[in-house]
C-alpha cells in the first residue's frame, strides 16, 4: 500500500487531496496504483530499486516522444520523482476496456503512422534505456544490421553465456551474426519504435482510443515492433491487416520476424530462465549455424 505520507507528497504535486489509491495489477517490475482525486484519476508506479529513478525518467522520455509524433497516444506524464527511498512516475490514468475489431484496426493504422513519422538517419537513440529491467544499449549506428548485431543480439548472447544459460559454442561469432543479418535485412529506414510491444503494453481506453504504455523506444526497423506483437499474441488479424495496408510486407518477412523475435526471446531467457532456451536454441540453429 502507499503510505499516507507518500499520498500526501503526491497530493502536493497534483495540488489536490487524494481520496483513495487502488492497487493496479499486471506489471512485473513496479508496484502500481490508481490515484483518485475528487475530479481526476492518475496512475502511479513505485519502485525502490537503485536504478528505478533512471528507469522512470527514460520511460517518461519514451512516452513524451511517442506523444509528440501525434501518430498514436501515450499517457501524459505528470511527474517523475523520489520520495524517501522510493522512485515514482505519475501519469494520466487510462481506463482499459476490451477492444472492438474496429479499435484494433485503428490501432494498426496508428502504429503504422508512428512508424512512418519522419526521424533521423541513424539507428539507436539519444540515450540508453531498459527492456524489462535489463539495460538496453542504444548507441547510434548508420547501418541497421550493425546496430541489431552489436546493440541487440550480442549483449544478450553474452549475458546468456555469462549466466550459463548458453554455452560458448552456442553463441555465434560476430561475423556469422553480421553476415546472416545483412543477408536477411533489406535497405531499412529508421522508424520510432515502441520497442517492447507485447499485449500488456497497450491499452484501448473506454473511449476506444489506443494508448502505448511502458515503451523501450529507439530508432530501428519498424518490423521489430511487429515481431514482438506476433511473439506472444494479443493483436488481432484486423490490427495486422490495417497495419499492412499502410506498410506492406516485403520479401523475407517471416525470416526477419524470427530474427527479431530472437532478441526478445534472449531477453526472456536472461530475465526468466531456461524455459526460453528451446526457442532460442532453435532460432540460433536455423539462422546462425
Ligand atoms: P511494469 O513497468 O511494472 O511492468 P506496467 O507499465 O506494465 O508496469 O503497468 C502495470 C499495469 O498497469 C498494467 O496492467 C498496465 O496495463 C497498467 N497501466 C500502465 N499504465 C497505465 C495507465 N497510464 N493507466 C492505467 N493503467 C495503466
Amino acid at each position: 500500500m502507499l503510505s499516507s505520507s507518500f499520498k500526501e507528497h503526491i497530493a502536493q504535486i497534483l495540488g489536490s487531496p487524494i481520496i483513495k489509491a487502488d492497487p493496479v495489477s499486471g506489471g512485473d517490475i513496479s508496484r502500481a496504483y490508481c490515484i483518485h482525486t475528487s475530479t481526476h484519476r492518475y496512475f502511479v508506479k513505485v519502485n525502490e530499486r537503485e536504478n528505478a529513478s533512471k528507469m522512470f525518467l527514460t520511460e517518461k522520455l519514451g512516452l513524451d516522444t511517442i506523444n509528440r509524433t501525434n501518430a498514436i497516444k501515450a499517457p501524459e506524464v505528470v511527474s517523475c520523482g523520489q520520495y524517501h527511498t522510493s522512485s515514482f512516475i505519475l501519469m494520466e490514468f487510462i481506463e482499459p476496456k476490451n477492444p472492438t475489431s474496429k479499435e484494433m484496426e485503428a490501432f494498426g493504422t496508428q502504429l503504422a503512422d508512428l512508424h512512418t513519422f519522419p526521424v533521423g538517419e541513424s539507428f539507436g537513440w539519444k540515450q540508453d534505456n531498459y527492456i524489462g529491467s535489463l539495460a538496453q544499449s542504444n548507441k547510434n549506428h548508420p547501418d541497421w544490421a550493425y546496430f541489431y548485431v552489436y546493440e541487440r543480439l550480442l549483449p544478450q548472447l553474452v549475458m546468456a553465456r555469462e549466466k550459463e544459460l548458453l554455452s560458448s559454442y552456442e553463441v555465434p561469432s560476430e561475423s556469422i551474426l553480421l553476415n546472416r543479418c545483412q543477408h536477411f535485412f533489406p535497405e531499412v529506414q529508421p522508424a520510432l519504435l515502441h520497442g517492447d510491444l507485447w499485449s500488456g503494453n497497450y491499452i484501448i481506453s473506454t473511449q476506444g482510443i489506443p494508448y502505448l504504455i511502458d515503451p523501450a523506444v529507439y530508432y530501428g526497423h519498424h518490423e521489430v515492433d511487429l515481431a514482438m506483437t506476433r511473439l506472444f499474441g494479443g493483436f488481432s488479424s484486423k490490427f495486422h491487416a490495417a497495419y499492412a495496408e499502410q506498410i506492406p510486407i516485403g520479401p523475407l518477412y517471416n525470416e526477419r520476424m524470427d530474427i527479431y523475435q530472437l532478441y526478445y526471446l534472449l531477453v526472456h531467457l536472461n530475465l526468466f530462465g531456461r524455459s526460453y532456451y528451446p526457442s532460442v536454441k532453435r532460432l540460433l540453429k536455423t539462422y546462425f549455424p
